[in-house]
């Protein structure tokens, strides 16, 4: 066994194994699937030839990520395709708002508005690179105190607040309200608003691309680079106890507090073990994945200039439905999150022939087939969507954990992204990622700063496993 082991090969385990190779410290992952990936592989769910991403698709988050951008990811496979606009939010009049990379392109759309989203994103566009570093990682003092103040002022409201504060058109506010809505948060709850400000943000300053050929790319490249640094990495065995581990130190696992528990839920004392054990997860997901004959006839045929397209029109209708998980309840009409990656990937489907992969936010271990809301939601906006599916693959909460233990009834995101959890999950301590056992660190998307492939996490957990290991007490 390798001086240092890591649990789960997901983009935080893998970042996490990367920074203590570099440091040269001997390492292994352990890995409970048969592929490497976690939330960002790809697979053929329809038919032979069509690439599905079967959680994560577009990556703003994997561009920005200040630890990625200091990888050299392009050596090892990774191509990012940036379709012209981040993404599309279409309207029942048969018109859709684009979110082009320049706040001004974007803000043409939006009619009144346009001052209103100039104001509000070009200055954040501005500090995009600072801001960013301060956003993804723990609660720090932060590097750029007055950048994040005036990011913080705005992002702690809730989005139907700010929303409504700072637009006066329905365009406005509907497309911010698809934005915030990726929180998996009540729109009127804080801080949804914050989710709504980094995304925007995003896609004007880096865009929203994708891994040319699939998420898949992305992991085999993390793990690539990580195997050219001397790291090993083995997969098809699942960690059932840390005793397996013995003397290995440091121990980083990709996994959640619930997965924590089951691992060393013995060796744990009491106070953070209740600490896991109140720790919220968030709602769930149902994805489905089809392989169709042709594009998506968009009635707003601009849709085809993004690859994510967000369906759900107005904040009001896209606040009643996210609101409807915390309350145990489906959205009838639910806000839909799509993706079309072919349009601009032609390795995802055989010629003339495509992908699309959406999803929608449901109760935490929800057992409703949502397909056919999901696909009426499609259909409102796309006429004839129906009669383009060939096949179409299906994933509730039970399948999503199923496939990946850490989507603990169908959350993504590792925990619900709530104030008291966001920046100090899962239990407040210095080092959220250190544990009371020493030499043992969380570096999953349940450690700040949560959900989505950016390897952040796991970069900050690695970083203070380093400290500790040298010496540096400041982590515990
Ligand atoms: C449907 C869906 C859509 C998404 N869309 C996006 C998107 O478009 N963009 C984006 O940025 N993010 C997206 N995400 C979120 C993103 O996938 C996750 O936030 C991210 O993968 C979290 O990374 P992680 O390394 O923390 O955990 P994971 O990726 O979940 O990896 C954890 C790994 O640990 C392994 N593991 C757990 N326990 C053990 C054990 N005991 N022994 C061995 N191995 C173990 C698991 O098998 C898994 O491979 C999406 C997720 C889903 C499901």
């Amino acid at each position: 066994m390798a001086d240092a082991v890591v649990v789960g090969a997901g983009p935080n385990g893998l970042a996490a194994a990367i920074v203590l190779a570099q440091a040269g410290v001997s390492v292994r992952v352990v890995e409970a699937a048969d592929t490497v990936g976690g939330g960002a592989r790809s697979a053929e769910l329809t038919l032979p030839g069509f690439v599905h991403d079967v959680c994560s698709a577009i990556h703003p988050l994997g561009v920005a990520s200040p630890f990625f951008r200091t990888l050299p990811l392009a050596e090892h496979g990774v191509e990012w395709i940036e379709p012209p606009a981040a993404l599309a939010h279409p309207f029942d009049d048969g018109t859709a708002v684009l979110l082009e990379r320049s706040p001004e392109a974007a803000a043409s759309d939006l009619g009144d508005d346009d001052v209103g989203w100039r104001r509000l994103f070009a200055p954040l566009v501005a500090d995009a690179e600072p801001l960013l570093e301060d956003l993804l990682g723990p609660l720090h003092l932060p590097a750029h105190p007055v950048r994040l103040a005036r990011f913080g002022a705005r992002a702690a409201a809730p989005a139907t607040t700010l929303a409504r504060f700072a637009f006066r058109g329905e365009r406005a506010r509907g497309v911010f309200a698809g934005l915030a809505a990726h929180s998996m948060l009540r729109l009127d709850r804080p801080p949804s608003a914050a989710f709504g400000l980094t995304l925007g943000l995003l896609a004007h300053a880096v865009g929203w691309p994708l891994p040319r050929g699939g998420s898949q790319r992305l992991s085999d490249a993390l793990a690539s680079y990580l195997r050219s640094l001397g790291g090993e990495i083995e997969t098809g065995r699942r960690v059932e106890s840390l005793a397996e581990l013995g003397e290995a130190r440091p121990i980083l696992l990709d996994v959640t507090p619930r997965g924590l528990l089951a691992l060393a839920g013995d060796r744990l004392p009491t106070r953070y073990r209740h600490g896991l054990e109140r720790y919220r997860y968030g709602p769930g997901v149902f994805k489905l994945d089809w392989a169709l004959g042709g594009p998506i006839p968009w009635q707003a045929e601009e849709c085809a200039r993004a690859a994510t397209v967000h369906l759900g029109a107005t904040l009001e209708e896209i606040a009643v439905s996210e609101a409807a998980p915390g309350r145990g309840e489906i959205a009838e009409q639910p806000y839909v999150l799509l993706a079309q990656p072919s349009l601009f990937d032609p390795t995802r489907a055989p010629a003339g022939q495509h992908t699309a992969w959406a999803y929608c936010h449901v109760p935490n271990g929800s057992t409703v087939d949502m397909t056919e809301r999901i696909e009426a939601q499609i259909e409102r906006f796309a006429p004839g969507f129906r009669e383009r599916i060939l096949a179409r693959s299906a994933l509730g909460p039970a399948q999503m954990e199923r496939y990946n233990e850490n989507y603990v009834g169908g959350d993504i995101n590792g925990g619900a992204a709530t104030l008291s959890q966001l920046f100090t999950r899962p239990v407040a301590r210095l080092s959220p990622y250190s544990t009371p056992l020493p030499g043992v660190f969380l570096c999953s998307s349940s450690t700040p700063p949560g959900g989505g492939v950016h390897g952040m996490c796991g970069y900050h957990a690695a970083r203070a496993a380093l400290r500790q290991t040298s010496g540096d007490s400041n982590t515990n």
